[in-house]
């Protein structure tokens, strides 16, 4: 019932060797253009400031969660058998639209402009125009439904399973294509394992047993990946001094409006973007505007603005209420205001979280036929989600 391209069309790639693509709905998604807009969003926001090649795109990442949900379409047997047609087409294109509404430096962005970047990705795939048609041309009714993917309402719970859960299409490319772009060894696992081990039981994605030590490593390698490449606390500075601009650029009212680029406006006066004005924000457009700032007569703008195209990033340390009034004094006597050169933070991350709301749980379908739910089939995941929680509270200021 879909119409297929004239020819499979292979894309290379570096992780899974070529995307493979033969609908012509999944093609016209990826000429879109705001699937096209996501070459101009890096995947790991600020990570390139660590990690020199990082500057991976959402876009590569877009195509890479496509792929995998394609291959667990066709490739994995109790999927393929699970699901009708037009509910494969439906996960593949939210596979490939999932990130659509993601702003400039990735989640740094969210708290500046307070979206969700799924609430915007909802909101494109609904209501822009050009990607509404190419999903209602594949059938009435597809983009609600792509979009009910993303906000696990979808009749069929299996498709959202597939996309976003604790082990799914998404984290499962994320944390190859960051480790492969950060050249982190540590972020790597058996992909192909896991795929051949993958069993549909009642509608619920899960693990036969003896894929459970591939599942220990995936879930090792985001522990590993979050700590050591999403949480590193250099890559927080820069998120830090973006924040601390935006924050600036609300608050300084004798500012040169020629010097403020279009998009910031809308940001500046708090007003809930619309889809075109969050089209525009890329983040060309961030660093073109970072630019025009460098040369306004603000001198706090000025120097956030050099701060992050010169990588003069804030030095971190560690939080407590005494070190916040300590150093509050001695920015104040050179000269910062601490609103903008005392920033905090906090990171917490726990690789696995049994029963955890919409994402649900892992299961393995053991030996016997019964079932189990991962903390219950793995000691190693057992020890990890009885330790103690880590997280790492900072505070962010310049040089002294
Ligand atoms: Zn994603």
């Amino acid at each position: 019932m879909f119409a297929k391209t004239s020819e499979v069309k292979v894309m290379r790639d570096p992780v899974h060797g070529y995307v493979h693509v033969q609908d012509q709905l999944i093609w016209d998604l990826i000429n879109s253009r705001w699937v096209q807009r996501l070459r101009r969003i890096r995947q790991l926001g600020g990570a390139y400031v660590v990690y020199h090649c990082a500057e991976h795109t959402r876009f590569s990442h877009s195509l890479g969660v496509y792929e995998i949900a394609r291959r667990m379409c066709y490739e994995v047997p109790d999927i393929d058998h699970a699901l009708n047609e037009k509910e494969k087409m439906t996960v593949m294109a939210a596979a490939l639209l999932h990130d659509s509404g993601h702003g400039p430096y990735s989640h740094a962005f969210e708290s500046i402009s307070h979206t969700s970047h799924e609430s915007v990705t909802c909101r494109v795939i609904e209501h822009d125009p050009e990607i509404r048609a190419i999903l209602e041309n594949g059938y009435h009714g597809m983009a609600k439904n792509v979009a009910d993917v993303i906000r696990h309402k979808s009749a069929n719970p299996l498709l959202s399973q597939m996309i976003s859960s604790q082990l799914d299409a998404d984290r499962m490319d994320y944390l190859l294509r960051d480790a492969y772009f950060t050249g982190t060894t540590y972020g790597t696992f058996d992909l192909e394992r896991i795929l051949r081990t993958l069993r549909v039981e009642n509608d619920q994605l899960m693990i036969k047993a003896s894929g459970v030590y591939a599942v220990e490593n995936y879930i090792m390698a985001r522990y590993h990946m979050y700590w050591q490449v999403y949480y590193h606390p250099t890559a927080r500075a820069y998120e830090a001094i973006l924040r601390a601009l935006f924050q600036r650029l609300k608050d300084s009212g004798m500012l040169e409006e020629e010097y403020v680029l279009p998009q910031f406006k809308a940001l500046r006066e708090g007003k809930k973007l619309s889809l075109e004005e969050y089209f525009r924000l890329d983040e060309n457009a961030c660093n073109y505007g970072f630019e025009m700032l460098e040369q306004c007569n603000d001198p706090i703008l000025r120097d956030l603005s050099s701060r992050l195209l010169d990588r003069r990033l804030f030095k971190f340390t560690d939080y407590s209420p005494r070190e916040v009034r300590r150093l509050s004094k001695v920015l104040k006597e050179k000269g910062y205001d601490p609103k903008y050169y005392l920033m905090k933070d906090e990171v917490g991350q726990r690789p696995y979280v049994p029963y955890n709301g919409e994402a649900g749980s892992i299961f393995v379908l053991m030996e016997d036929g019964s079932i189990r739910e991962l903390s219950n089939a793995s000691n190693i995941v057992y020890s990890l989600i009885h330790g103690p929680d880590r997280d790492e509270k900072k505070i962010f200021i310049p040089a002294l």
